[in-house]
């Protein structure tokens, strides 16, 4: 029987341990993971008398990997939305609604854009001129920054591209790839010469599918995760907690992942950690892999979760929340206004608020105790929603390492990687595919596919 070990109980893992036990036939699989819990950042936590996601809160439907895992695990009927979709842009000290007529940030429909709040009048006619500039030529990648600037005038880029693509990345546009993070503007720059006409054209199948952009399930993220390791117990694959792989040495018919309190001898290992703890467990098989590994940065958010009466706002909240983009400097990147977003975690009288704090090139937040960076963020708080007291519960918790940055051409590096590792040893999880949920299934597939074939060759 083929042995094979997933290194990471994250949601890559798990997907690449379900996808391995949907190709290989028959396999012995061990997915070991250093903590006491699966999910890796999916982590739901007891806020009051409701579970609340500390990590992320939802998927995207564009990919459908998540979509499809859902169904496989018969979790469609627990599919939630979020009840509020519209959000606003924090900028000279006043809420903007994100200006329509954008498609990821970018405008795209001039008609519709003109007359926003955020970008300014001469703001707005520098972004109007991009159908008139030349088709854009790129060499292979560049920024998303620097291209939305050409394209749309540092405004545009600064105070609505960088909190949207930026954002999601808690990365800054002036560093990341415009062919991973941002593939929509490069499509459109490869098919047409006006971006933003491209774009447009775009728009008419954004989700094919029909479904809501976001999803997120009754219980939570952590129903995937569940789903995903109940299913796999039931296929017999063998999950380890709380043990962590310390190395993975060559043997001459496969490898051993070595722990601390055991050593297991395969045919074949996935690692879906971090990029940086993939570079330390490859290093005795593949120094070059490990090298390559350990050039990608990570950035670390810290999310609050704040608790206020609701009769402390002004008046009620609209929308799902705000974006903070750089030039305001606060600590705060973000604030989704959680119980407007999810109203299953509302009670009565409560409005729950994720403040989202820390980012490439902005470690402040991570240099205050608990109850400092508390007391500063609701201040901030108060400046951009109103509230008048302070909150009445918090939880803060801390994501060192968490989210990697593609920088241009962070495609070829992947390739690079994978051309460095020995048969037998495949790498899934957030540095490849992208940070979201449904890229890191991706990721998982693909490298359970990989493996699969490469075991099925004799070596
Ligand atoms: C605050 C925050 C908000 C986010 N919001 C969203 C969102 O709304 N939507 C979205 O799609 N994405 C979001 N993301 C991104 C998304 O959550 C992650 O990219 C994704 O969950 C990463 O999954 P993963 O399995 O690749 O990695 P991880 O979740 O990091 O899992 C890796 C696992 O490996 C384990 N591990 C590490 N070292 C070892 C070892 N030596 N041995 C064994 N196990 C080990 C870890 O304990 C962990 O469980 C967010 C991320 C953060 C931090």
């Amino acid at each position: 029987m083929t042995q094979v070990v997933v290194i990471g109980g994250g949601i890559s893992g798990l997907a690449s341990a379900y996808f391995l036990s949907e190709s290989i036939d028959p396999a012995e699989i061990t997915v070991l993971e250093a903590e006491e819990s699966l999910g890796g950042t999916i982590k739901g936590l007891k806020f009051g008398d409701r579970v609340v996601e500390t990590g992320p809160d939802s998927f995207i439907t564009r990919n459908p990997s998540a979509l499809d895992l859902a169904a496989a695990l018969n979790l469609s009927d627990r599919l939630v939305s979020p009840a509020t979709s519209s959000a606003f842009i924090y900028a000279r000290s006043r809420l903007h609604p994100i200006p329509a007529g954008t498609v990821f940030g970018a405008p795209s429909d001039f008609k519709k854009f003109s007359g926003n709040s955020l970008i300014s009048r001469t703001g707005q006619l520098r972004a109007a001129l991009e159908p008139f500039l030349p088709r854009a030529r790129i060499e292979g990648d560049t920024t998303v920054g620097s291209f939305a600037r050409k394209r749309w005038g540092k405004e545009v880029s600064d105070l609505l591209i960088e909190p949207l693509v930026g954002g999601i990345h808690a990365g800054t546009t002036y560093q990341l790839s415009l062919a991973l993070c941002a593939p929509q503007y490069l499509k459109s720059a490869q098919d047409f010469r006006s971006v933003s006409v491209g774009l447009k054209a775009q728009t008419a199948n954004y989700t094919p599918s029909g479904h809501p952009a976001f999803y997120s399930f009754s219980g939570g993220l952590s129903d995937l995760v569940e789903g995903l390791a109940e299913l796999l117990r039931n296929r017999a694959v063998q999950i380890l907690t709380n043990c962590e792989s310390v190395e993975i040495s060559q043997l001459p018919d496969g490898y051993r992942v070595t722990t601390k309190d055991r050593a297991l001898d395969v045919e074949g290992v996935i690692c879906a950690t971090p990029s940086y703890v993939s570079a330390k467990l490859l290093q005795p098989v593949s120094a070059g892999a490990a090298e390559l590994l350990r050039s990608i940065d990570y950035a670390s958010p810290i999310m609050t979760l704040l608790s206020y009466d609701d009769d402390a706002f002004p008046e009620p909240l609209h929308g799902s929340g705000v974006l903070v983009p750089r030039p305001n400097r606060t600590l705060t990147t973000a604030v989704t206004f959680a119980t407007n977003k999810w109203p299953q975690w509302k009670s009565d009288g409560e409005t729950i608020l994720r403040v989202s704090a820390g980012r490439i090139g902005d470690n402040r937040a991570w240099e205050f105790s608990d109850e400092a960076l508390v007391a500063d963020l609701e201040a901030e708080i108060k400046k951009i929603t109103g509230v008048k007291s302070r909150s009445a519960r918090h939880n803060v918790s801390r994501w060192r390492n968490r989210i990697p940055q593609f920088k241009p051409f962070h495609n070829q590096l992947t390739q690079r990687i994978r051309e460095k590792l020995p048969a037998g040893i495949e790498l899934a999880g957030a540095p490849f595919l992208g940070v979201g949920i449904p890229a890191c299934i991706s990721s998982g597939r693909t490298a359970a596919e990989r493996l699969s074939k490469a075991l099925a060759k004799p070596r």
